[in-house]
């Protein structure tokens, strides 16, 4: 069992339990199958905790899209949407880095700035944080 596990800390292909799935022996090939539903219940719970901390953090397929309409037209964001400052709490707005490593690259900047200078990365989204 444990030789077949490890089996999937790698690339998973069919060569890699081909010698297992097509043995003569059927405890061990049904130990195989035991095994990659094991596997697959592993990989789907995976996923559906990256969807759940996705939606926390940048919303649900409408909130997404309405933002890269928003985007896209040059509009200012709903309030609601945007996040807001991890220093005073003001809504944040949309920025471009000028210059150090992230130059070019968006980021949420405070609304007060100068005043304020906080900031968050522009991957946590909005929806109010
Ligand atoms: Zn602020």
């Amino acid at each position: 069992m444990l030789a077949i596990r490890a089996l999937g800390t790698e690339q998973a292909t069919y060569e890699n339990y081909q010698s297992y799935i097509e043995s003569d022996d059927p405890e061990l090939v049904g130990n195989v199958m035991v095994c990659l539903c094991a596997q697959a219940g592993y990989l789907l719970d995976q996923q559906l905790r990256e969807l759940e901390r996705a939606f926390l953090h940048e919303g649900g397929i409408r909130e997404r899209m309405t933002r890269a309409r928003l985007e896209a037209r040059g509009e200012p964001q709903p309030a609601a949407m945007l996040p807001t400052c991890p220093l005073c709490g003001k809504p944040m707005r949309q920025r471009t880095a000028r210059q150090g490593a992230n130059a070019g690259k968006p980021f949420w900047g405070c609304t007060s700035y100068p005043d304020c200078r906080g900031t968050r990365k522009f991957a946590e989204g909005g929806q109010g944080m």
